[in-house]
């Protein structure tokens, strides 16, 4: 792994590594493997930032699975959640009568999934369960429900594996802690 890349600069510290994380997907995956043994699954990715876990998570499932992909606003340039949130790109395919398994990347205020899991589950799927690499439970807003989660983690704004600062650092294959100097 290269960790002397200039993006690693803007980091604090690394707060999970790219190992660690494989780990856990390996871990989720085996689990989802044996819960909808028997099923067909329909995967669906939050655009942008869920993209890195989606890609890896799917490619362990020993499952027959269609996927799909949605967009919700996201912080936009800030560290900080606005609450608001609005759909901007909604699925191709119907829910209805299917097993959904929601990928996101981080779960902090929760708003933003709950918002997802209520149109899902109104569109008539048979079930709708939530994936997600990361959990700040300290940021709930709500009492949503986190089927599984790679990791909980401290309520700092992080970066990397797919989440991104101002559309930065979804490439760095680790996840670390923005120094704030570069939001400040
Ligand atoms: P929520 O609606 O749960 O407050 O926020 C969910 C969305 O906020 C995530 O999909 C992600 O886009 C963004 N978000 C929340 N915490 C972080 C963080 O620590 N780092 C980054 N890069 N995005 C975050």
């Amino acid at each position: 792994m290269n960790r002397g890349k200039e993006l690693y600069k803007d980091l604090s510290r690394i707060l999970i590594t790219h190992e660690e994380i494989q780990h856990e997907i390996q871990s989720l995956a085996d689990q989802l493997n044996q819960e909808y043994k028997g099923k067909e699954l329909m995967c669906v990715c939050i655009l942008r930032g869920a993209v890195v876990f989606f890609t890896d998570l799917i490619r362990l499932l020993d499952l027959p699975l269609t996927i799909d992909f949605m967009a919700i606003s996201s912080y936009g340039g800030t560290t900080k959640s606005s609450g608001e949130v609005r759909m901007q790109k909604d699925l191709e395919q119907s829910v209805m009568d299917k097993h959904v398994l929601v990928v996101e990347d981080i779960v902090d205020s929760g708003l933003t999934l709950a918002y997802i899991m209520d149109i899902l589950s109104k569109r008539g799927a048979k079930s709708v369960k939530l994936a997600t690499l990361l959990d700040k439970p300290e940021g709930r807003k709500n009492d949503l429900k986190v089927d599984y989660a790679c990791f909980t983690i401290p309520n700092e704004f992080v970066v990397g594996y797919g989440l991104d600062y101002d559309e930065k650092y979804r490439n760095l294959p680790d996840i670390g802690i923005l120094d704030p100097k570069i939001y400040m």
